[in-house]
């Protein structure tokens, strides 16, 4: 959802609060589209502090699903997010590149809910999602889950080069 900022802007000391709604259902990350389980309204206060800024402050709660990065079994990752962000649309009218933070979920005069959120997101998801911390992952030649059973396939990856040669020997065959 957008909000139309230009009231909030154009009076000095002018506040207002807003639920709204996230409308996103699914979020990029860790090279994937991970699944929005469950997502809360984001509350929003917004105030006008004068010189053309605005201060926002906000919360949510978003429970994404995430694979684990060894065994890729999804995990159900909770994040809060607490917003508090400055809002300066005149800085970005004059194009000072220089000290202007980037807001991608800030066009014209209008604040987009679901950008803001996606931004929160990428700098607040852990590094790293893991089932358990003593996940075993995944067999690299089976692909058994190693968590769920074991394999008897030999550890260690096998060697590139030979399986070049055996390709060579192959087409020679083949002739
Ligand atoms: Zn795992
Ligand atoms: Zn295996």
């Amino acid at each position: 959802m957008r909000i139309n900022l230009t009231e909030l802007f154009s009076v000095d000391g002018k506040e207002k609060s807003y639920k709204v709604n996230i409308e996103m259902d699914s979020f990029q990350a860790f090279g994937d589209t991970c699944e929005v389980i469950s997502k809360e309204p984001v509350t929003l206060h917004i105030q006008n502090v004068g010189s053309g800024k605005l201060l926002m402050e906000g919360k949510t709660f978003i429970t994404l699903s995430i694979p684990c990065s060894r065994c890729l079994e999804p995990v159900d990752v909770p994040v809060e997010l607490e917003i508090s962000q400055e809002l300066d649309i005149r800085q970005a009218g004059e194009e000072d590149t220089e000290n202007m933070e980037e807001q991608p979920y800030v066009d014209g005069y209008y604040l987009d809910v679901d950008q803001l959120i996606g931004n929160e997101l990428l700098l607040n998801l852990p590094m790293k999602v893991l089932c358990k911390d003593d996940c075993r992952g995944i067999c690299n030649q089976c692909g058994i889950n190693l968590n769920q059973g074991t394999c008897s396939c030999e550890r260690g990856s096998p060697d590139p080069r030979m399986s070049i040669i055996q390709d060579i020997f192959q087409q020679f065959k083949e002739v």
